[in-house]
């Protein structure tokens, strides 16, 4: 087998996702043969490393022994079941240490099998608890500008990313859409913090004037993912706690990319000290291995669902593969990864290590700025430095940086002009290096002239 009849026979029949196909007549698809550590490799034996975790899944690097063997080990035993009447032990032991380790007061869990659906699951809940309390005016959302939760029609709609978002408008649910905190839009002088409070005034005046109206507030906790990886102060998460109980609203924490790590605490909310009324998991939950998600919650909002059969309050969501025992138990292994070695503590290493590789890049003319939370790296590219004036979009100077970084040995998936690193915790400090390399050469490439 070699990359072009892999490639033949794939652009005869797959559609890609997040791809206009057309682009594949000049831009290569990479068919990989095998990963391993930070490695993905092709069918020529060309080796790229993961900077972007395959989309933000992995944790532990691909195919590591312990969540391979977990996951086999299952798969002699029982490889799925139907949860609802059914039970089983992964699903029991994954939902009792959700709840051990996540934000105090989260004492249920709910599964289902992807981002976007838990998304979905934490909103339809807040919504039907206030049905179920018997306040059914609530039936609105409130959203951050530019904000992404998924695709699915519910998640697109509570999300404010335009590109993904625009063409559907007619098919989705209005929301109201409140400032981000993004400190990248500070005015000159003013700090994360004040950026945080001043997003906050907006908020208060929104829930002052409408939480009569509104379900839930929700939020990426401190980085904007999806948003070019945009990142804010953690007061603005305590703050919003606040004004979410003040107001009788419920807090909705998407920790689907961020959790498990990668903002330099198992979960972001830590950072500011706050537990939100639904948590939503994904992503690194099953260090990348198999689709997964869970959504927790608070005991009061389980009780408004715990009644008679007559009464009709039950939660009927439902997903074919929710609680998936193969996906658990990756989750099982992960979590024990997490309780035997230091992750975070290692991994406060690897982020100084990032941000060193990349201090010169902060006075480099189409540089606007070099932003860190964690694992999370990100540089903002922009035509004019002084005015943080973008680059058209239809230049697609990020696509230069993915050329060159896949000519390089690195895979590196601008979000438009925003390159950035979010790699397996497994990096080495000399593949940390390697990865900045090529990124800084891609970014001299892409924006000389
Ligand atoms: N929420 C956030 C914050 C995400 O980053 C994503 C995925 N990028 C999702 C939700 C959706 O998850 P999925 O792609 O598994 O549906």
């Amino acid at each position: 087998m070699d990359n072009n009849t892999l490639i033949n026979r794939d652009l005869s029949v797959l559609w890609h996702p997040c791809t206009q196909m057309k682009d594949h007549e000049w831009l290569p698809l990479i068919p990989i043969k095998r990963g391993y550590g930070v490695w993905l490799e092709d069918f020529e034996g060309h080796r790229y490393l993961d900077a972007i975790s395959s989309w933000w899944v992995n944790l532990f690097g691909h195919t590591n022994p312990r969540i391979t063997g977990r996951i086999n080990e299952q798969l002699n035993t029982l490889e799925h079941v139907i949860l609802a009447g059914f039970s089983h032990e992964p699903a029991i032991a994954l939902a009792e240490q959700l709840v051990d380790i996540t934000p105090s007061g989260l004492s249920r869990c709910f599964f289902a099998d992807n981002g976007s659906s838990a998304v979905e699951v934490a909103m339809k809940m807040s919504f039907h608890y206030w049905r179920n309390r018997g306040k059914k005016d609530k039936s609105r959302f409130v959203t951050l500008a530019n904000s992404y939760h998924g695709e699915t029609l519910g998640a697109l709609a509570i999300g404010d990313v335009a590109l993904y978002k625009e063409t559907y408008q007619p098919l989705l649910m209005e929301v109201i859409t409140a400032p981000s905190p993004d400190c990248y839009l500070r005015e000159d002088g003013e700090s994360c913090a004040e950026v945080a409070q001043r997003a906050i005034e907006e908020m208060e005046n929104i829930l002052a004037a409408q939480a009569d109206s509104i379900c839930a507030v929700i939020v990426e906790p401190l980085v904007q993912c999806a948003g070019a990886m945009r990142m804010y102060d953690p007061l603005y998460l305590k703050l919003l706690r606040q004004a979410c109980d003040h107001y009788g609203v419920h807090l909705i924490a998407d920790e689907i990319a961020v959790g498990f790590g990668r903002t330099g605490s198992l979960f972001a909310c830590e950072q500011a000290d706050i537990s939100p009324d639904f948590m939503c998991l994904s992503k690194g939950l099953t260090s990348g291995y198999l689709p997964l998600s869970a959504t927790l919650t608070r005991d009061e909002i389980y009780q408004a669902f715990y009644d008679e059969y007559e009464n009709l309050t039950a939660f009927l969501h439902s997903h074919s593969f929710t609680g998936n025992p193969l996906g658990c138990s990756a989750a099982l292994a992960t979590l024990d990864i997490f309780r035997t070695d230091d992750v975070i503590g290692a991994n406060r290493k690897l982020a100084r290590k990032m941000a060193r590789c990349t201090e010169s890049l902060k006075d480099h003319p189409h540089v606007a700025e070099v932003r860190q939370t964690g694992m999370i790296l990100a540089i903002e590219l922009v035509q004019d430095k002084t005015r943080r004036t973008p680059y058209p979009w239809q230049e697609r100077r990020g696509l230069r940086v993915y050329q060159h970084g896949l000519e390089n040995g690195v895979l590196l998936r601008p979000l438009g002009n925003v390159v950035y690193f979010m790699p397996p915790y497994v990096i080495s400090e000399e593949e940390i290096e390697l990865m900045a390399r090529v990124a800084i050469e891609g970014i001299e490439k892409a924006t000389r002239g």
